[in-house]
């Protein structure tokens, strides 16, 4: 006879016992002191090194891991979050099409994003119709739902564009279309390694995305730049144990790729979501917001797919919206540097008074994923002492 299939208990009770081996206390103060051993073998102060990825920021917050880092390494949050790099005129895009009839689906966190004038949030207080989805499909169930036009205000990385190019392929109703605002990580690390303020020493880039893209395409880069980059997962032992491997790679000038997500990343990827991917999408430049022009850094729909695409279907009228004046605190907020890596919310003047979730001035304070919203939440860079 077959051995019997796990209850939904088991299955649960064997996720918090793998969730614990990522956990143990004891491996990580190891790890700890490997990273502070070897940052001082590295002699220089400080050592920067850059994650971009929005996970590995919560979990670093939320694990308090900043206060087991020594004083001498700087990790510092790059472009990792979809939300907060979402460009105002994509953004005045979306709104434009709210506030001409359209029906606008989007992440809820996107609706708090303002654009140069406006966010979805307050286009919808005008009266424009704005839903909240959860996932592409879920915006296709939408417009399955409905007689009216439904525009899927697409966000997010690799990783979120592969869903999207999915629900295209998948023969949606006639009165579906995308607005992409798709962004492709590895061109946007090229701008930061390139920046003179930053010196970033190495880089920690995400599993999630790695899963899709593989590990080797960050070969090329790390030769061209002469600059190691780890692929780590979010377990805090999986921050930690990256982090420890690329500091030995920054002391060794070794500018290596090493995959320490092994569980869930190969060299190649998954070969069949990037098929899927560039057979909807083609990568263009364009502007991350307070970052830079970042050549191939916009995904844009392929002309094959004009009559899914938003922006060649409707108009878009954003001249409607220059009667509106943007907030005069905007012109205080310095997301761009912070997600360039040259400064911390710390630095912002309006971080935690004017700007806090509730009521946020800049992108990085609305979604769970940026730096400003992470550190409000958390207390940023906790000094706990050594652990
Ligand atoms: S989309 Fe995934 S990999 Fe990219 S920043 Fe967000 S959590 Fe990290
Ligand atoms: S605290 Fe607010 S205003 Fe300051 S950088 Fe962050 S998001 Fe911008």
């Amino acid at each position: 006879m077959p051995d019997a299939l796990p209850t939904a208990a088991e299955s649960r009770l064997d996720s918090a016992i793998r969730q614990l081996k990522f956990r143990d206390p004891e491996t990580a103060r190891k790890l700890a002191g490997t990273i502070a051993r070897v940052t001082k073998e590295i002699g220089r102060s400080p050592v920067s090194v850059m994650h971009v990825c929005g996970s590995h920021e919560q979990a670093i917050a939320k694990f308090g891991l900043r206060a087991t880092f020594p004083k001498d390494l700087n990790v510092i949050m790059g472009p990792g979050c979809p939300v907060c790099i979402t460009d105002m005129p994509e953004v005045d895009e979306g709104v434009a099409l709210a506030r001409q009839g359209l029906l606008i689906a989007s992440y809820g966190d996107m609706l708090k994003v303002r654009g140069t004038v406006q966010s979805l949030n307050d286009a919808q207080a005008d009266g424009a119709d704005v839903a909240v989805v959860y996932s592409a499909s879920q915006a296709v169930e939408l417009a399955r739902s409905t007689d009216r036009e439904v525009v899927f205000f697409a966000t997010g990385f690799e990783t979120t564009a592969v869903a999207t190019a999915a629900v295209i392929r998948s023969n949606p109703p006639k009165n579906f279309s995308v607005l992409s605002a798709h962004k492709y990580i590895p061109p946007v690390m090229e701008i930061v390694a390139e920046m003179p303020e930053n010196r970033v020493e190495g880089f920690l880039a995400a599993g999630h995305a790695a899963t899709i893209t593989g590990w080797g395409i960050f070969e090329a880069f790390a030769e061209k730049h002469r600059l190691p980059v780890v692929v780590a997962g979010f377990e805090p032992l999986d921050i930690l144990a990256g982090l420890a491997r690329l500091v030995e790679l920054v002391r060794d000038r070794e500018p290596a790729v090493v995959n320490m997500f092994p569980r869930c990343v190969t060299k190649e990827g998954n070969r069949r979501a990037q098929e899927e991917l560039w057979s909807v999408f083609r990568p263009v430049g364009g502007r991350w917001r307070g970052i830079a022009h970042v050549p191939n850094g916009n995904l844009r729909l392929r002309d094959e797919w004009a009559h899914l695409d938003a922006r060649r279907r409707f108009p878009i009228d954003l001249a409607s919206l220059w009667d509106y004046a943007p907030s005069a605190l905007t012109a205080d907020c310095i997301c761009g540097d912070i997600m360039s890596g040259i400064a911390s919310p710390s630095n912002c003047k309006l971080f935690g008074k004017e700007c806090v979730p509730d009521t946020p001035v800049g992108a990085c304070m609305v979604s769970s994923e940026g730096t400003c919203k992470i550190w409000h939440q958390y207390g940023g860079h906790p000094d706990l002492g050594a652990l």
